[in-house]
């Protein structure tokens, strides 16, 4: 008989489907990844490659007019797990899920906002401004009314074909852009 088995408290369930049940009701706010000891850790070079293309990425979605505003979504179809795992593992909201093999984390607010430029090592990566105006398209933090997140997902497609077993990673995040004029300071 197959089982099914908790990484995180090695209880064994006899479906699929009760083990994920169990891991979201026991392990919501997993951020223990048993397979750590496997991810090695990046070169500089390589985690700048990738937070490299994710700003270059992150920019072509923000834009000046009216229609430059509202929720983003942006991915990386081949994002190598161990450096997402290396970028946010130190992150109070980073969880994994060791069901389904998914990494996320988010961050808030002015907070977040200065997380991530201490993350990227770069304090402009969230803004574009126009070559001839002051306007500004944005990542969307905190305005004087609400907190908005940047949301960071990773996740793994397998495709199993000639006994063998073909791997994707993907990251993917979710954002609110926004444009407005500044005034120079
Ligand atoms: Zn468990």
């Amino acid at each position: 008989m197959t089982s099914f088995c908790c990484k995180l408290c090695f209880r064994d369930f006899t479906t699929f489907q009760k083990l994920l049940t169990h891991e979201r009701n026991k392990h919501k706010h997993n951020k223990m990844v048993p397979h750590f000891y496997l991810l090695v850790q990046p070169s500089p070079e390589q985690m700048s490659y990738y937070i490299d293309s994710f700003i270059v990425l992150v920019k072509k979605k923000l834009g000046f007019s009216r229609h430059a505003v509202g929720k983003r979504r942006l991915s990386i179809e081949t994002f190598p797990e161990h450096v997402f795992v290396y970028l946010f593992k130190d992150e109070e909201t980073f969880k994994y899920s060791p069901t389904i093999h998914k990494y996320q984390c988010y961050f808030e607010g002015y907070s977040g906002a200065t997380r991530l430029k201490q993350i990227f090592q770069y304090d402009h990566w969230d803004f574009r401004q126009h070559p001839l105006t002051n306007t500004k398209g944005y990542v969307l933090l905190e305005d004087y009314e609400n907190k908005y997140q940047v949301k960071f997902t990773w996740s793994q497609t397998i495709l199993s074909e000639n006994n063998r077993k073909f791997m994707l990673g993907r990251m993917s995040c979710n954002f609110v852009a926004d444009s407005g004029e500044f005034q120079e300071k």
